[in-house]
């Protein structure tokens, strides 16, 4: 039958599934659930973008097969943005591939380098969707520990050099899903360091680039001298401009990984629909006051949310970045027991910490997408367990 699909049966388990369902079954049972388990930007596109996308949407010359490899235009747009955000020069053509979403790039792109078989590099904690380019491209997978006391930057020296050199890739996510570190720009010199050493193609994924807080912006890993040279970057419109169901975004950087991905989505798409490249184009360079409203709003929301926290005694590091909470579970609870006890006994849903890997025991991860007082009658519905 079908279902005998190595691939299929391989395939992880999508980690949301089973918490959108206890969700969704306790809230059909009549709870007022505070949901805080996913990472799902809740605020509208900017005006001046759906504008954009309903004027394209009307053009006859969107409506039929479109250039392969996406809009000039587009990747124009794409290379402008990344000048002026960061300094950073790129070659439309060559270095910048339009993606339908950062993470289709993200699968796509152990398929694109790798043979079966060889080594890729993953932080755990992380996001849970790189293991699917793993089992897809049915590459092994090495992981590297991210701990607090480092941190959650990955220890470079650490790594079995054995490792090292057998790796073709590896993924790093700063401003960081779960555990919302931000980087360095020290830390990006030692990985291009280690990546020239080790022969190993970088892959930052960029997705919460924009969502620095307390006036610090992200670095890009591009910014790093010799970056090009050993990787690329992944930039999604989803966060920085609300897009996430438009499926946006792009890949910039090395032009060899470039065109491996343009040779992998030849064979996949015909491209993006265009119109909705369009309005990228007016995200990318049009009015840009929405972006420092949206930081705003989320850095006023994660200080609802930290100093609801302290106030039941729950203690955890305020977040520098992201639109999410990296809390520690208390004693004698696992992350599972943690977050199904706060389902149950206090109507709030959030995610467990070891769904991002066994490293991420200990811990939740807190969505604040949310108003203030909603986080804030989370934080006392939590303090009531008497827990802290
Ligand atoms: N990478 C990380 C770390 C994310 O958290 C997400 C979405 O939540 C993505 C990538 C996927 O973004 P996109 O909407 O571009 O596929």
């Amino acid at each position: 039958t079908f279902s005998e699909s190595a691939v299929l049966q391989a395939l992880p388990k999508q980690f949301f599934a089973s918490l959108v369902k206890h969700v969704s079954a306790r809230i059909a049972a009549g709870h007022d659930v505070i949901n805080l388990g996913q990472g799902n930007p809740d605020q509208p596109t900017p005006a001046n973008i759906v504008q954009a996308a309903q004027q394209a949407v009307a053009k006859p010359e969107n409506h039929k097969y479109s250039l392969f490899r996406g809009l000039p235009t587009f990747k124009q747009a794409a290379a402008e943005f990344y000048e002026r955000e960061y300094g950073v020069q790129l070659d439309p053509e060559t270095e910048i591939a339009v993606l339908g979403g950062s993470k289709i790039g993200l699968v796509e792109l152990p398929l694109a380098l790798m043979n079966p078989g060889e080594t890729i590099l993953l932080p755990d904690p992380g996001y849970p969707d790189y293991l699917s380019g793993v089992t897809l491209a049915r590459v092994k997978l090495a992981l590297m520990t991210l701990t607090a006391d480092h941190d959650w930057l990955p220890d470079y020296a650490a790594i079995d050099p054995a490792v090292a050199d057998a790796a073709k890739l590896l993924y790093l996510n700063y401003p960081n899903n779960p555990t919302t570190a931000v980087a360095t720009p020290a830390f990006y010199d030692q990985t291009v360091t280690f990546a020239k050493a080790h022969h190993i193609g970088i892959v930052s994924d960029f997705a919460y680039g924009a969502l620095g807080f307390d006036g610090q912006r992200p670095v890009s890993f591009l910014q790093s001298s010799g970056a090009k040279e050993v990787g690329i970057e992944l930039y999604t419109l989803s966060k920085t401009y609300n897009m996430a169901g438009w499926r946006l975004a792009f890949a910039a950087g090395n032009a060899d990984m470039i065109e491996a991905i343009n040779l992998i989505q030849d064979h996949l798409f015909v491209s993006v629909f265009p119109a909705i490249q369009e309005a990228g184009i007016e995200a990318l360079l049009g009015d840009q006051t929405s972006v420092p409203k949206l930081i705003d709003l989320y850095q006023q929301r994660r200080d609802a949310w930290f100093s609801a926290t302290e106030a039941i005694g729950w203690h955890g590091k305020k977040s520098p970045g992201t639109f999410y909470a990296w809390m520690p579970v208390p004693a004698g609870y696992t992350s599972e027991s943690f977050t199904e006890l706060l389902l149950e006994r206090a109507d709030v849903a959030v995610a467990a910490g070891n769904g991002f890997g066994d490293h991420g025991e200990g811990y939740v991860r807190i969505g604040l997408l949310t108003s203030p007082q909603r986080l804030e009658e989370a934080a006392q519905r939590i303090g009531k367990l008497g827990l802290f």
